[in-house]
């Protein structure tokens, strides 16, 4: 299995709750390497273009309101099968129906406010990675 790299944002209301840490120990429980992280204000235009994809959708005001309400850390998660690996400590993106022991079980307040991001394929990793991090600010 090749080592891959994914995308990962603590969101704000994880941020507001003091959680950082906490996630980040059950990324390294997973086996996954935190190669690159910083703590930022995202802009509206940085949360409108990262989920430009739900552009359409209901949510998408309430969603980028969220994203630009606090702090948020982005991160480059790094190690073998690390989309998949993510996507599953994640949970499912309503934390009702997240399976037990998951960051969104265990912290998500909603479905909007469900603490976590995570890439879904490496393709949208890569274009993630490249919106936050230049090449240079990523250590393996
Ligand atoms: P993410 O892309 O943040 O990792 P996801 O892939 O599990 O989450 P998506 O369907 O891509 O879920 O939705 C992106 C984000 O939009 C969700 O994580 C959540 O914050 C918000 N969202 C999704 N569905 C709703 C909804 N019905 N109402 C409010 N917010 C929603
Ligand atoms: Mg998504």
């Amino acid at each position: 299995m090749a080592i891959e790299r994914t995308f990962s944002i603590i969101k704000p209301d994880a941020t507001a709750r003091n959680l950082t840490g906490a996630i980040n120990a059950l990324i390294e429980k997973a086996g996954l390497r935190i190669v690159a992280q910083k703590r930022i204000r995202m802009t509206r235009e940085q949360a409108e273009t990262f989920y430009a994809v739900h552009k359409r959708r209901p949510f998408f005001e309430e969603l980028v309101d969220f994203m630009i309400s606090g702090p948020v850390v982005v991160q480059v998660l790094e190690g073998e099968n690390a989309i998949l690996k993510h996507r599953e400590i994640i949970g499912a993106t309503d934390p009702s129906k997240a399976a037990d022991g998951t960051i969104r079980k265990l912290y998500a307040k909603s479905v909007c406010e469900n603490s976590v991001h995570g890439s879904d394929t490496t393709e949208t990793a890569v274009v993630e990675i490249a919106q936050f991090f230049s090449s240079n600010e990523i250590v393996g």
